[in-house]
């Protein structure tokens, strides 16, 4: 009788949290996002569905959700969630987006991303992260989001091109296969600068051909790297 109790118990699910995680999502997007003037539904209501605390295991939810970036192992970070919310912002995703992300990382932002448009391509230099984020995004169901341990410099020439490219690491100087690889009305949210040092938030758009640059904000980010770092 007992045996059977404490079969049952451990049959049980875990209590649901899930209303919790959901408070702290509503507060990030209220205090974090929208007071600094992300005014966008798509990209808010992203922030308020896609579990953060689920891309950084093994820190506090509170932590997970607070204004500030994270590490993510690897030497690696996991952005403010302001920053992925004015990145994804500003490359102004549409339903019907095919996007390109550099940098996958924990897969957080190919996830946010992945909300709100058609499909998400990926690439991440670090086999670790590529294999865990590919992994995680499953689990969660992400099921648009395609992630390939490669070097970003190139592009995924097959896949493009591309409405829209998100650079989370930060190159010196934009690589020229990603602007190839952006389409004609497309736009690229890139860091360019040097590695510890000020980089600049850099708003690419390419229309009939031509490529315009627009630098919006100091920021830093870590360094893009190559497969010789
Ligand atoms: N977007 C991520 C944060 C990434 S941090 C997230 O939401 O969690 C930047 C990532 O870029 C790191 O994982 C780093 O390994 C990766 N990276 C750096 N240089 C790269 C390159 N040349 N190609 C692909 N990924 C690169």
């Amino acid at each position: 009788m007992l045996a059977a109790l404490l079969g049952l118990l451990l049959l049980a699910p875990p209590p649901d949290t899930s209303w919790k995680h959901a408070g702290l999502r509503t507060r990030m997007v209220e205090r974090q996002i929208a007071a600094r003037g992300i005014t966008s539904p798509a990209v808010l209501q992203a922030m308020r569905s896609v579990p953060r605390h689920r891309f950084v295991p093994g820190v506090a939810p509170e932590l997970a959700y607070a204004d500030r970036p994270l590490p993510i192992g690897h030497d690696q970070t996991i952005s403010q969630p302001y920053i992925v919310a004015r990145m994804t912002a500003l490359v102004d995703p549409d339903a019907s987006d095919r996007v390109l992300e550099i940098g996958t990382g924990s897969g957080y932002q190919a996830a946010v991303l992945s909300t709100i448009v058609d499909s998400v391509y990926t690439l991440e230099i670090i086999p670790e992260l590529a294999a865990t984020a590919t992994n995680r995004l499953r689990r969660l169901g992400y099921d648009n989001v395609v992630v390939r341990n490669a070097d970003g410099f190139e592009g995924w020439p097959s896949r493009a091109p591309f409405d829209a490219i998100v650079v989370t690491a930060a190159p010196e100087e934009i690589p020229p296969p990603l602007l190839a690889q952006l389409a004609d009305g497309g736009r690229m949210i890139v860091p360019v600068g040097p590695t510890g040092g000020t980089q600049e938030l850099t708003l690419v758009t390419k229309d009939d051909g031509d490529i315009a640059r627009r630098t919006l904000a100091p920021v830093r980010f870590v360094p893009f790297l190559r497969p010789e770092d």
